[in-house]
Order: C-alpha cells, then sequence, then structure tokens
C-alpha cells in the first residue's frame, strides 16, 4: 500500500459499509460488524456516519499519539476513529466558518457519552491553548464528573446511566481555541431519587457523600456512614456495585467541583443530605386520618439545612394549601398522601438543585459569541414492558431527531451532487414526518388531543383520552388500539393502551397518569422544557448547523468485553436506521474523492500522470481512469470530485497499486 497509515489489521472488513458489496443485505452488514468488532475495530463509517461498538474494555486508542495521527488528516486516509469526527467538524468549522454539531445517539449503554467525552478530551488535547484557554478547558473537562455524579446512576442496563439529556456547545474564538462552552439539559429523571427498581440505584452523589464524605461533614449535616439507613436509598437493594468506587469518585467530583468554581459547596451538600433526611420523614395516622410526623431528628436536620421553621415545615409535610370562598385554607392530608408529598418535594428540590448546578457551571464557563460545535447525548428510544408519559415523550423526541437525520443526510447529498454540477437522482426512501404530524399536529395530533382533554372541565380521564383519540386519529396508519374497525378487539392489547408504529419499531402506551402528568405543574414545566427539544428549540438549534453523526451499539446485555449478541446488534441496526442510512449512500455513488486525493493516491498506476502531472487536475485524473479502463457509466466527473458509482471499480484500482 501506498503513503498509508493503515496496517494490515485496520483493514479487516470493510471500513466503510459503502463498500460492501451487497450493501442491501443485513446479513452482510452485520457480519461486517462482527469481524471488525472481533479484531477491536469498534469503529466503521457509512460514509461519513460513524457506527461506534461498545468494547466493554479499554483498548489503546485514545492516546496522545492517536489524537496526533488524526489531526488535519482525511477521513480515508487513516482507520475510522471518534477523533476523526472530531477532527473533521473542527476543521470544518475553521475553514467554511459554518457552526458544527456531533449527534450521538445509541441505546442506553452503547456507549454515547464516552463517545462524548473522546469529543471533549480531544479538543482540550489538540486545540491551541492560552492560559485562559487552559482553564476554560479543565472547566469544561471537569463538568463530565460533576454532572455524572448529580445525573448519572447505575441501571440494570448501564453502571454509570446517563438520566438526563445533554447538549453541550464548545465555543472557539478565531484561533481555534476553545474559549467557553454552555449546557442545556433535557428531563432528568427525577422519580429515581425517591424510588429504583431492583438492582437499580439512586444518583451516584448520594453514594459518594455517604461512603467518602470526611466524618466531620457527615456530622454537621446528620449523616451516618451507611447507605442502608436511608430509605432512599434501600429500594433497589443495591448499595454498592463493583465497577463503582464512590469513595474515589466522592474525592474526584470534589475537585471538579472547586475546579468550576464551587469555592464552597456547603450549600450544595446541605440540599443532597435534605433528601436524604426527607426520605426518612415517616408517618402515623390520627383517628381522624390525618398524618402526623413520627420522626422527629429529620425534621431537625431538615430545617437546620433547608434554613427553615420547623413548626412550618411540618405542617408542610402534613398539609396541603386549598382554596374556599376564596380564603386559603390548609387542609390535611392522610398517611399516603403526605407521603406523596414529602416524595414529591424531594424530587422538585433535586430537580431544581440539578438546574441551578448546570446554571452555575454555564456561568463558570462563560458563554460567548463564536464558532461553535455542539455536543449532543441523549437518551435513545426506550421500550419497556410498561410505557407511560415518559416513554412517550423520549421516543417521541428520537422521532424528530430521526427526522432531523433523513433529511439533513439526504439534504446534504443532494447539495453536494448540485455543488458538484451532478445530476441528482431522487432516492426513495421511508419519511417518518408521518409519525412526526400524528404527535404533534396542531388540534389532531395526540398532544393537541391530551392538552384538550386536561383543559376539559367535568369528566375528563384517561380513558376518555384514549377514546378521543380512537376518534380523532383512529384510522392512521401508525396508530392502534385494541379496538378493531368492526368492533371486535385486538386480543394482543390492552384496553387502557395505544400503540404507536415508530419508525424504529412498534411500541404500546398506557395510558394510565397521561393526564395528570400532563397537569401537574411540575410536570407541564418539564414537558414544555421537553417538547421545546422537538417543537422549536433543540431541532432549531441543531438545523442551523452542519451536523456529524455517531451511532453507538451495544454488543451485548451482560457489559462483557468481546461478546457480540446478534440478535441485539441486529435490532439496534434497524431502529438506528443504519441500513436505510446506507441504502441511501449508496443510491447515488458509493465512492467520492477529491481531485489531487484521487490523483496522488492512484497517479502511479499511469504513465502520463506519473511522477509529476502539470495540467488541469480534472484532466489528470479523466487520464489516469481511462487509461484504468473505467467504463463511463462507472463514474462522473464532478467540479472538485470523482464519483464512482460501484466500490469493485475501486478495489480493482486498489488491488493494481499492491501489484
Ligand atoms: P446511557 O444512555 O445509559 O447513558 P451511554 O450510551 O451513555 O448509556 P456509556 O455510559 O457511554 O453509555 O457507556 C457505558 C459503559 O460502556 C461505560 O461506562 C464503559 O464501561 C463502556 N464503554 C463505552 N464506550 C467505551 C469505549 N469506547 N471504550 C471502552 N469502554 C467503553
Ligand atoms: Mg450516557
Amino acid at each position: 500500500m501506498m503513503e498509508s497509515a493503515l496496517t494490515a489489521r485496520d483493514r479487516v472488513g470493510m471500513q466503510d459499509f459503502v463498500l460492501l458489496e451487497n450493501h442491501t443485505s443485513e446479513v452482510a452488514f452485520i457480519e461486517n460488524l462482527r469481524k471488525r468488532f472481533k479484531e477491536n475495530l469498534i469503529y466503521t463509517y457509512i460514509g461519513s456516519v460513524l457506527v461506534s461498538m461498545n468494547p466493554y474494555k479499554d483498548l489503546e486508542i485514545y492516546t496522545k499519539q492517536h489524537m496526533d495521527r488524526y489531526r488535519g488528516v482525511n477521513f480515508y486516509e487513516v482507520s475510522p476513529h471518534i477523533y476523526a469526527v472530531a477532527d473533521n467538524a473542527y476543521r470544518s468549522m475553521r475553514t467554511e466558518r459554518r457552526d458544527q454539531c456531533i449527534l450521538i445517539s445509541g441505546e442506553s449503554g452503547a456507549g454515547k457519552t464516552e463517545a462524548s467525552k473522546k469529543v471533549l478530551q480531544y479538543y482540550a488535547i489538540t486545540c491551541p491553548a492560552s492560559e485562559h484557554v487552559q482553564t476554560v478547558k479543565d472547566r469544561l473537562l471537569q463538568s463530565n464528573p460533576v454532572l455524572e455524579a448529580f445525573g448519572n446512576a447505575k441501571t440494570l442496563r448501564n453502571d454509570n446511566s446517563s438520566r438526563f439529556g445533554k447538549y453541550m456547545d464548545i465555543q472557539f474564538d478565531f484561533k481555534g481555541a476553545p474559549v467557553g462552552g454552555h449546557i442545556i439539559n433535557y428531563l432528568l429523571e427525577k422519580s429515581r431519587v425517591v424510588h429504583q427498581s431492583h438492582g437499580e440505584r439512586n444518583f451516584h452523589i448520594f453514594y459518594q457523600l455517604i461512603e467518602g464524605g470526611e466524618d466531620d461533614l457527615l456530622r454537621r449535616l446528620g449523616l451516618e456512614k451507611n447507605a442502608q439507613q436511608y430509605q432512599y436509598l434501600v429500594k433497589g437493594n443495591c448499595p454498592k456495585v463493583s465497577s463503582i468506587n464512590d469513595r474515589n469518585d466522592w474525592k474526584i467530583v470534589r475537585k471538579a467541583l472547586s475546579v468550576i468554581g464551587f469555592t464552597d459547596d456547603e450549600e450544595l451538600l446541605n440540599i443532597i443530605a435534605s433528601v436524604l433526611h426527607l426520605g426518612n420523614v415517616q408517618y402515623g395516622g390520627e383517628d381522624s386520618g390525618s398524618a402526623y410526623i413520627t420522626t422527629e431528628t429529620q425534621i431537625k436536620y431538615l430545617a437546620r439545612l433547608l434554613g427553615v421553621d420547623g413548626t412550618v415545615l411540618k405542617e408542610a409535610l402534613t398539609h396541603k394549601k386549598i382554596i374556599a370562598k376564596g380564603e386559603e385554607l390548609m387542609s390535611p392530608l392522610n398517611q399516603e398522601q403526605a407521603a406523596s408529598a414529602r416524595d414529591a418535594l424531594s424530587k422538585a428540590i433535586y430537580g431544581r438543585t440539578f438546574t441551578w448546578l448546570v446554571n452555575k457551571i454555564n456561568g463558570s464557563l462563560a458563554f460567548k459569541n463564536a464558532s461553535v460545535i455542539g455536543l449532543l447525548d441523549i437518551y435513545g428510544f426506550e421500550v419497556f414492558q410498561n410505557n407511560s408519559f415518559e416513554q412517550f415523550c423520549i421516543n417521541y423526541c428520537n422521532e424528530k431527531l430521526q427526522q432531523l437525520f433523513i433529511e439533513l443526510t439526504l439534504k446534504s447529498e443532494q447539495e453536494e451532487y448540485e455543488a458538484e454540477g451532478i445530476t441528482w437522482e431522487p432516492v426513495q426512501y421511508f419519511n417518518n414526518k408521518i409519525i412526526c404530524d400524528l404527535v404533534e399536529e396542531k388540534f389532531k395530533g395526540i398532544i393537541s388531543i391530551l392538552d384538550e382533554e386536561c383543559l376539559r372541565p367535568g369528566d375528563a380521564s384517561d380513558i376518555t383520552f384514549l377514546e378521543k383519540l380512537e376518534n380523532t386519529v383512529g384510522g392512521h396508519a401508525h396508530f392502534l388500539t385494541h379496538k378493531l374497525a368492526d368492533g371486535k378487539t385486538r386480543k394482543i392489547m390492552g384496553r387502557e393502551e395505544f400503540r404507536l408504529i415508530h419508525y424504529a419499531g412498534e411500541v404500546n402506551y398506557n395510558v394510565n397518569g397521561f393526564l395528570d402528568k400532563n397537569n401537574d405543574l411540575l410536570f407541564r414545566n418539564l414537558k414544555s422544557i421537553y417538547l421545546s427539544i422537538c417543537l422549536a428549540k433543540l431541532m432549531e438549534i441543531l438545523m442551523s448547523k452542519e451536523p456529524s453523526y455517531v451511532r453507538c451499539i451495544k454488543p451485548n446485555d451482560a457489559k462483557q468485553a468481546g461478546r457480540f449478541d446478534e440478535v441485539l446488534i441486529r435490532h439496534q441496526v434497524k431502529y438506528l436506521g443504519l441500513m436505510e442510512n446506507l441504502r441511501v449512500r449508496r443510491a447515488g455513488f458509493a465512492y467520492r474523492r477529491r481531485y489531487e486525493t484521487f490523483l496522488q493516491r492512484y497517479k502511479s498506476l499511469c504513465p502520463d500522470t506519473w511522477p509529476n502531472w502539470d495540467g488541469r487536475l480534472v484532466d489528470g485524473v479523466s487520464t489516469l481512469v481511462k487509461h484504468l479502463g473505467y467504463k463511463p457509466e462507472e463514474y462522473k466527473l464532478g467540479r472538485t470530485k470523482i464519483f464512482i458509482r460501484f466500490p469493485k471499480t475501486l478495489f480493482a484500482t486498489e488491488d493494481a497499486l499492491e501489484v
């Protein structure tokens, strides 16, 4: 091989799916992934999209030497890597002066957060720095451990699962140095604060504080060094995780807090401790049914830590405010209501603290008007046994991201052909806009119907909402309920469910709680934030930038290195839309290369172009391919690039080099 940084091992399988001979075959696609995964080649392209397999082990591919290898180098000269994507976005931002974004998707545990950290590290290490820039770089990097401590938790699927969505802008000055950043967080899973499923944990910070907190500190906070003492930490029956060192992480987090400018984190820790105390507040019941608090110690600590009066706090935890005849009254709660009021308070406190923390980080990163590379790391498509309003929001958001992906990949293909003066041949593809419309259309989409039902006085309930859906969107090709048109029932579905046929697959949603969750003020606030992802804000941010895509795949559910679970992987290939992506990319030309690059690589194969071609580049390439015997239907010459239709043409040329 000539002038190539690629070794024989790097070339196992195809490093770009576009070059697969049988590009419509899912079997061939999976086989290529398998072959490469076996050799620890976790990255493969589909054109400019990076497919990344989680290796579940540390590979020696993230060193400074590796970073250097990808600086200023074209995609095809080196093996596929997340650094190539990072470098490419950086170079486009610098040369084309266009803001960029890197969209990372994949299911829980597929490696999205790790990928986003690698991108951030790449910029922190390779971009120019001054003293001020070094401070920004440190803060950008240190924002991660802090956000992970407060926003990540051990789940069944991932020991370090992000329980919030994150969009982060990295801002660069005219010299290409990172000078600031800005983070937007989405939909923190607050319910985890008060409840965890079996085998799962609460957010990391609680265990870090209990395990790692100094004796003095814990005494001040009134906490014991034993997670088992706290109701909010025992629900999942999983206080310790072998892959997590809470004590060590505590040190890392506190150091990170000081780097991002928390000179005094006392207030923050008071709040975290308060949540644990709140969880231990217990109730008894009067004969009248009214709840009273049986745990005075907790109230004492809470009053001190939150700086509120103990009596007021007790009343707030056992009563609700009602307005009767224009007057505000405190009406007593029963035990069950009081416990849920307590939990609602814990969730609200934690949620607000998280937002406050993100704002504080943003303050320390000082938002500047500069060129930007955005990083999106957001929950993937979710299908559980029982899917509720939360999954509905998350999956709708993924539906929108998929739409953006389809529109932008097609758009950029089309733009490239136009720019190169090559006729665009329309590609047939599934446009999921129809599903997005079903959810979001004004007046007749699912969200509008839900809002309407929430505002309707009288007998509105989850069931009337479902009935309204049946009447309004019942005939839609992507919507089903248990009712069949002929009055019979569909057995596979529950009576309280509706099914959406998403681009990624079918999901049944149970309407139980839809109205409440949509109505709940706290939730409404959260819903509007969440919908702002899909209706305007995030989509707008992303549309204004040039996107790069990283599609992460989880190789198995056991979090094990070397295990390739074909069924699981095939499922992800499907719902990430990778075959569709490949089809679009292959519909026109499999391979395209700038004239300089093409000539440089293959000029030795033609006496007229070797060693130095001094005519126009396009004529050089034309001479070269004629000499190689390319047939007219096999290629096209654009303004700056050659487009080759079939991989085999290129392979023959590559083979000729090796002779
Ligand atoms: P979630 O949606 O639950 O947040 P995720 O897609 O962000 O999941 P990560 O937390 O990035 O998943 O990855 C899960 C785990 O997989 C990591 O903690 C790490 O152990 C392993 N992992 C992911 N990517 C890599 C990698 N490139 N090299 C080594 N290990 C990795
Ligand atoms: Mg994550």
